[in-house]
């Protein structure tokens, strides 16, 4: 079945604390939404597996005929406290019933509230916040933050914008062309040649690992430092859960203070506790110039914010950096109760504690399948890159393979077509229990070794 298909298929019953699949998958009553959903939405909507969820709890997500699947997406590494927790949900409602829905940049105490903390939670040096939607549009904002300081200490030529092979920063012009991912941006075409991309050192795809890796990328592009007004890198790349080692980030830092070139970094996928840190950057013993957040900042609904240099924040004169939806109460509300909830819950450390947990069952599984390239990750998000045995050649039909017998099992998680070919992604909200998460990664190791058995026999 892939991910167009909607043939429901027979799956054995399970019922666990933590599982429970009692129908076909998809279920057949669901099919009609299922339809709809494929009429009225454009055809890039299909790529999830086909399951309707309904509602969602802690570390579980419900259908509506009695399903429960154990949820190792966090729906796209926004859930860190847990799906609908109630802390959020009562401030939300809290929020709702003191009438306020929308602020636009019009001063209000809640966005001051928020602004405060986020401010708190960052490092000394990043004291100033701007809140948006979305991540691409906080990617957007730093690429914007940086044109603008290189061309104030630079001048004209002082624009390029440096980011990394195999990088996502969203799906808008300006965070596509930051990508670097070449199909993502095909359809540009006219790309701004002052954005260029230089190997991740992951030690995996990217195998040079040293600084001059860096440099010497960005001389046979023919860029020299005097151009570039900005870099900018994931804490780790989100297909593959892979960092950069850190004395490349700290080399990097010192490149970049020399050449009056901003650091940002895009903590979109990793802020707020994933990694095991409250931000990624925080592994490589650095402060960037600029950060950006979204995902797990509210664990719930839509907000992002740009962290950064209070003089670079205030590059831009009043009324030209703005934004409809900046801080929105709603999500303002949800962000704060969900910043407590990190704090007061000590889901960081849970998430350092536990990530140990799973990298080292999936270091367990990559030495019994030669299918498994590599294992990455931190904290409580970790990725396996399914291969052709023996070389780095994704095996794309693997690991969507695995993800469809987990899911079948009663573990979901988001498909892995489109991203870090052949990668599958485990990122389970942080709050995860002990014994949930070593009893799904059991489901995932056979969902595995079951779909490796078939592999081989076809
Ligand atoms: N940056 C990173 C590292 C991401 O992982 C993503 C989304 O996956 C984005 C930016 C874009 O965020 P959004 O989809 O909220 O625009």
């Amino acid at each position: 079945m892939s991910t167009n298909e909607l043939a429901p298929r027979k799956v054995p019953q399970v019922r666990t604390k933590y599982r429970r699949i009692v129908t076909d998958i998809p279920v057949p009553e669901s099919i009609p939404i299922l339809q709809k959903l494929r009429q009225f939405e454009p055809v890039s909507m299909s790529g999830q597996p086909p399951i309707l969820w309904d509602r969602a709890e802690g570390i579980q997500v419900y259908d509506r005929w009695g399903n429960m699947w154990l949820d190792w997406s966090s729906g796209v590494l926004v859930t860190n406290a847990g799906h609908g927790h109630p802390k959020i949900r009562r401030a939300i409602q809290q929020q709702v019933e003191h009438g306020l829905l929308h602020n636009y940049c019009f001063p209000s105490e809640i966005r001051a509230q928020l602004t405060e903390a986020l401010a708190r939670v960052a490092p000394e040096g990043l004291k100033k916040v701007f809140l948006l939607t979305t991540g691409a549009e906080a990617c957007e904002c730093a690429i914007k933050l940086a044109r603008t300081h290189g061309r104030k200490v630079g001048g004209d030529k002082k624009i390029a914008f440096v980011t990394f092979h195999n990088a996502f920063h969203g799906r808008t012009l300006g965070a596509q062309m930051a990508g670097g991912i070449p199909a993502l941006k095909d359809w540009i075409v006219n790309l701004d040649k002052d954005f260029i991309q230089v190997p991740f050192p992951d030690g995996f795809r990217g195998p040079d690992t040293s600084f001059d890796g860096f440099l010497n990328a960005l001389k046979q592009q023919g860029f020299t430092p005097d151009r570039i007004a900005g870099v900018m890198t994931e804490t780790y790349q989100g297909g593959n859960a892979s960092f950069a080692p850190p004395q490349y980030v700290q080399k990097l830092r010192a490149w970049c203070d020399e050449h009056k070139v901003l650091l940002a970094m895009d903590e979109v996928q990793a802020g707020f506790g994933r990694t095991g840190k409250l931000a990624g950057y925080q592994h490589y013993g650095i402060v960037p110039d600029l950060s950006t957040w979204g995902k797990g900042i509210s664990s719930s609904l839509p907000i992002s914010c740009v962290i950064g240099r209070a003089d670079v924040m205030d590059l831009h004169p009043a009324g030209s950096m703005t934004s409809t939806h900046t801080g929105n109460p709603l999500c303002c509300a949800a962000a704060l109760a969900n910043i407590e909830i990190i704090e007061r819950e000590g889901l960081v450390d849970r998430a350092a504690r536990l990530g140990a947990i799973l990298l080292s069952r999936l270091h367990a599984m990559k030495a019994r399948h030669p299918q498994i390239g590599c294992v990455d990750g931190k904290g409580m998000v970790a990725a396996i890159a399914c291969v052709k045995p023996g070389t780095t050649e994704p095996d794309a039909d693997l690991a969507w393979a695995a993800v469809q017998e987990s899911l079948f099992r009663g573990v979901l998680m988001f498909s892995p077509v489109g991203f870090g070919g052949g990668a599958i992604k485990i990122c389970p909200p942080l709050s995860i229990p002990e014994d949930a998460l070593a009893e799904s990664l059991d489901v995932f190791e056979e969902a595995f070794a079951s779909v490796v058995a078939h592999s081989e026999v076809a």
